[in-house]
């Protein structure tokens, strides 16, 4: 965060302040909108009872791209992952205004069951949080729940397809009725996207999921994503620029829960259209 003695001496060199620049902006910069889009946000504000976290963000996200959300922390990133798919509609306090569409279908619609939109978009958490089961029982919960198979056999196919496809089959085929719990952090994390992967989901929204994890873990997740990409949507988070520099082909910058500037991520790390995001990328706040 800038101090107060940096906004004076930005003052004294007759530059705006981030306050005055953020408060003056009003339509996101770049290219929030894509011609083949997955998913749309049109106008989404936010609110934790009388404040508000997200304010009018129109955001297309396209089909099997990897987009990033960057920003300084508390600008609403996890918010608007979470509005996605339904998450904060376990939060009695957080009210959404606008349309979310999937498909071009709005997915607040009365009629559709946020289990069922959690099955077709998918999350992972920045801690990985494995169930208390086995390390087959993990990826077999969803498939079992909404009832993907009618066979053993066709289960036993689904628990090795997504663990292959999680790039952990090969460390853990030995192991599958060992206790998820018992792996290592990464692998942990790898187990998690194996088990949102199990019950074939069109997006996968990542919170942050790599930023507890030692770097060759990382290395493994950023790949991971990048192997994803040809089969699902991904959006992710992240605080580490680097990282998004690496994994995603756009990028969006959020600011205080405004959507600032969207891009192609090479063009937003290179040569950022809005001085907001100029400010953070080359680290003057954040
Ligand atoms: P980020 O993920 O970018 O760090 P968040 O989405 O977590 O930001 O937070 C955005 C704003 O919303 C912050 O001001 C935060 O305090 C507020 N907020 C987030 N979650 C809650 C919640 N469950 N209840 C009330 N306020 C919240
Ligand atoms: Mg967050």
């Amino acid at each position: 965060m800038l101090n107060m003695v940096d906004e004076r001496k930005m003052e004294t060199r007759n530059e705006k302040s981030i306050t005055e620049i953020y408060t003056e902006h009003t339509k996101t910069v770049g290219q929030p909108f894509c011609e083949n889009p997955k998913m749309q946000t049109k106008n989404v504000d936010v609110f934790y009872a009388n404040n508000q976290a997200i304010f009018n963000v129109s955001l297309d996200i396209g089909v099997n791209e990897v987009i990033a959300l960057i920003g300084p922390s508390g600008c609403g990133k996890s918010t608007f992952l979470r509005c996605l798919n339904r998450m904060n509609d376990t939060i009695d306090i957080c009210k959404i205004k606008g349309e979310l569409l999937l498909d071009g279908q709005n997915i607040y619609n009365k009629s559709q069951d946020p289990v069922l939109l959690r099955a077709r978009v998918g999350m992972v958490f920045q801690k990985p949080n494995p169930f208390p089961k086995s390390i087959y029982d993990n990826i077999a919960y969803g498939p079992r729940i909404h009832g993907l198979t009618t066979n053993k056999a066709e289960l036993d196919f689904i628990v090795e397809d997504s663990l292959v496809k999680a790039g952990l089959w090969d460390e853990v085929k030995d192991r599958l009725y060992e206790a998820g719990t018992g792996l290592s952090g990464g692998q942990q994390q790898r187990l998690c996207i194996a088990r949102s992967i199990a019950v074939q989901p069109e997006v996968i929204l990542m919170d942050e999921p790599a930023s507890a994890l030692d770097p060759i873990a990382t290395a493994k997740i950023e790949q991971l994503i990048n192997d994803l990409r040809k089969n699902f949507t991904i959006v992710i988070v992240t605080h580490s620029m680097q990282q998004a520099a690496r994994v995603s082909q756009r990028t969006a910058y959020f600011h205080l829960g405004k959507l600032i500037e969207v891009g192609d991520t090479n063009q937003i790390f290179t040569n950022p259209q809005h001085q907001l995001t100029e400010k953070y990328i080359t680290g003057r706040f954040g």
